[in-house]
């Protein structure tokens, strides 16, 4: 019997086992798929790019996109302790004020979650209006040195975008390189920011390799978990709460397992109702992505890394192509008429992307990537089966909506306008995927052929229809969801960094049972 029985040890659960266990007095379950994060190529950075499709990966594809060609679309998801933190491109970005007050949600504005942000972090830019130094999660500047990337902060500049210096400070819109989560060119997840720390306390109990499969309830009310390791059942219980972590397709796959969604859904998957809740499961957004390749014949792609002097260097300094995190700069730009904040990222790597990740360079080259920061369309995650074991149904609904695909057709234009610049073009010398043409056509349905997910999945346990402000499951007592999946919408930018001030908000409104002021959160901090 444990007071908290916490479920996925990704960003959101490694904060809150931490933050909840600070109390001695307080007994903390963490439960964990996946394994250990022992694998050393997550925390070397540019390691990540061997993680896909591995143990720590749970090997998620969409259903076929009818937006994009009937595709199905590659799903990472973290499946190890950090969870998709230990396996993400490290980008540090909070996202614009506006995403949080047009949630509309009480608690979850942005001047509410701002203090949040800042007790998480450790910037080494040092402390300023900003940012923040001594909270748990490191943010660094790059170090891994290549020309690519920063010559594309040159050509955004050449093309009229404004520079920019620090995404997170007083304006999103420019071009930049991204500060990372990364403390001396190591990963910083949020297993080790938060979990390793605490690790050794006597209340705090982790379990890796166990897969919960069902939410146990007496009544309305969770009382703790059914798990299984290695196939052995076991059941594990809860005092006070149970509280999912799962992330934005698990935690909603989690509570229909356990009885809690739409009751048609779930009577066609033979699942008993314990609460029929017909948004669970609904309303998923993530950012559409789409990219141009380019070869070039400079030898300064990550290419670098395969000779024997990059890890030398990564060894004796952390620096060099074994310090990237692929994703070196990028950047927010409006292309939508009379936006009223950016409506489109950049991801610049400087490699050659080739099948998602899974393919072979075939040399030196550039990878530039817009994505659509607020998308119109909404997709869902269902039950594919009652078998715990089974992947959910996840439709992103791409371009579902018209007005996204117009909006990403200037977004890809807007790419090559900036990769046409004089400080990029040689870059650019030679096409390696790129629309056919510029007429309309080509560019949609380079765009069909091309997009991917920037894996930012949330809203599928969205505050205001699944859980209330504080979190709690409507209609149920004892059980919250506190990880990406509660965000109504997602904001512009990557949500690692959001998930993280979330939970840390959460876990002071699971301690205190209320929400605090903000100078009780400057004083915690
Ligand atoms: C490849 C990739 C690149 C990304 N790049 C960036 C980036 O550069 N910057 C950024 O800000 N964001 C990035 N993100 C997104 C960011 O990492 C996520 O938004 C964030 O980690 C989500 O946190 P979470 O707590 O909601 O879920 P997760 O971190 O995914 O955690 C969920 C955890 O729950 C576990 N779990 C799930 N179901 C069960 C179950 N039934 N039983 C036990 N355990 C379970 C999972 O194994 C996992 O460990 C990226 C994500 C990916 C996958």
């Amino acid at each position: 019997m444990y007071d908290y029985v916490i479920v996925g040890a990704g960003s959101a659960g490694c904060v809150l086992a931490a933050r909840l266990s600070e109390d001695p007095e307080t007994s903390v379950l963490l439960l964990e798929a996946g394994p250990p994060d022992t694998n050393q190529n997550i925390h070397i950075p540019l390691g990540y790019l061997s993680l896909a499709r591995t143990e720590v990966d749970w090997c998620y594809s969409s259903a076929p996109e009818p937006g994009c060609g009937g595709r199905r679309i590659t799903l990472p998801r973290g499946k190890v302790l950090g969870g998709s933190s230990s396996i993400n491109a490290m980008v540090y970005i909070r996202g614009n004020r506006r995403d949080y007050d047009d949630w509309g949600a009480p608690g979850w504005a942005w001047d509410d979650l701002f203090p949040y942000f800042l007790k998480a972090e450790d910037n080494e830019r040092g402390a300023s209006e900003w940012h923040a130094v001594g909270g748990p999660l490191p943010v660094s500047d790059q170090r891994s040195g290549n020309k690519i990337t920063p010559a594309f902060v040159e050509a955004g500049v050449e093309a009229g975008l404004a520079r920019n210096e620090d995404f997170n400070g007083d304006a999103q819109d420019g071009v930049g390189m991204y500060q990372l989560t990364q403390r001396g060119g190591m990963r910083a997840s949020a297993s080790v920011a938060y979990l390793h720390p605490a690790m050794e306390r006597p209340n705090l109990t982790v379990m890796p390799y166990m897969r919960v499969d069902r939410v146990l309830f007496e009544g309305a009310r969770a009382v703790g978990v059914e798990a299984s390791r290695l196939g052995e059942p076991q059941e594990l219980r809860a005092e006070r709460e149970v509280i999912l972590c799962g992330g934005a397709y698990n935690s909603p796959q989690l509570l229909m397992l356990s009885g809690v969604g739409p009751a048609e859904h779930l009577a066609m998957r033979e699942v008993e109702v314990v609460l029929d809740q017909p948004a669970v499961g609904e309303n998923l957004s993530d950012h559409p992505a789409t990219f141009g390749v380019w070869t070039t014949p400079e030898p300064e792609s990550l290419l670098l890394a395969l000779e024997p002097a990059a890890m030398a260097e990564f060894e004796a300094s952390q620096t060099g192509p074994f310090a990237s995190n692929l994703a070196e700069s990028g950047g927010f730009a409006r292309v939508g008429a009379g936006v009223e904040a950016p409506d489109v990222q950049f991801h610049v790597a400087p490699i050659q992307i080739v099948e998602e990740g899974m393919g072979d360079p075939e040399g030196h080259g550039v990878w530039v990537s817009p994505c659509l920061l607020t998308p119109e369309s909404r997709g869902s995650v269902r039950l594919a089966s009652s078998d715990p074991s089974a992947h959910p149904i996840v439709r992103n609904a791409f371009y579902d909506s018209e007005a996204d695909m117009a909006r990403m057709v200037d977004a890809m234009r807007l790419t090559q306008e900036i990769c046409a610049q004089p400080s990029f073009k040689a870059y650019c010398a030679d096409p390696y995927t790129v629309p056919d043409s510029d007429s309309d056509d080509a560019v949609r349905s380079h765009i069909a052929r091309t997009t991917f997910e920037v894996y930012h999945p949330v809203g599928t346990c969205a505050i205001g229809s699944v859980v209330d402000s504080e979190l709690r499951v409507q209609g149920a007592e004892a059980l919250r969801v506190v990880d990406a999946s509660v965000m109504p919408t997602v904001p512009r930018g990557n949500t690692n960094a959001p998930t993280i001030a979330i939970a840390e908000r959460a876990a002071d409104l699971i301690r205190h049972g209320r929400a605090l002021a903000t100078a009780e959160v400057a004083a915690q901090a």
